[in-house]
């Protein structure tokens, strides 16, 4: 199958509910897509909150000895932990 951007049309049934129809192209079922992405956003959102628990918790070392530092000083230790948690946060989800 060709990579294509699915559509999913609404449509209304006759008691008012609206619904989404299977993408025309391919098939694929409306309602799942709106789940799958339900999920994604939630796990994203999960690891965000993750990730600024976390990088609250590095705050005052970044004060104390990040602030004044350029990033790849290797001095800056905490800068390497910020960034190795964001990636491995990145990696392997929530
Ligand atoms: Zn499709």
């Amino acid at each position: 199958m060709s990579e294509h951007e699915c559509v999913f049309v609404e449509e209304e049934e006759p008691s008012g509910r609206k619904i989404l129809v299977p993408c025309l192209t391919c098939g694929y079922p409306g309602m799942d897509a709106l789940e799958q992405l339900r999920d994604d956003v939630a796990m994203w959102s999960r690891t965000a909150k993750d990730i600024v628990k976390e990088m609250r918790a590095l705050a005052e070392d970044f004060n104390a000895n990040g602030n004044s530092r350029e990033l790849g000083d290797p001095r800056a230790a905490v800068w390497h932990e910020a960034a190795r948690l964001i990636v491995t946060r990145l990696e392997h989800g929530a």
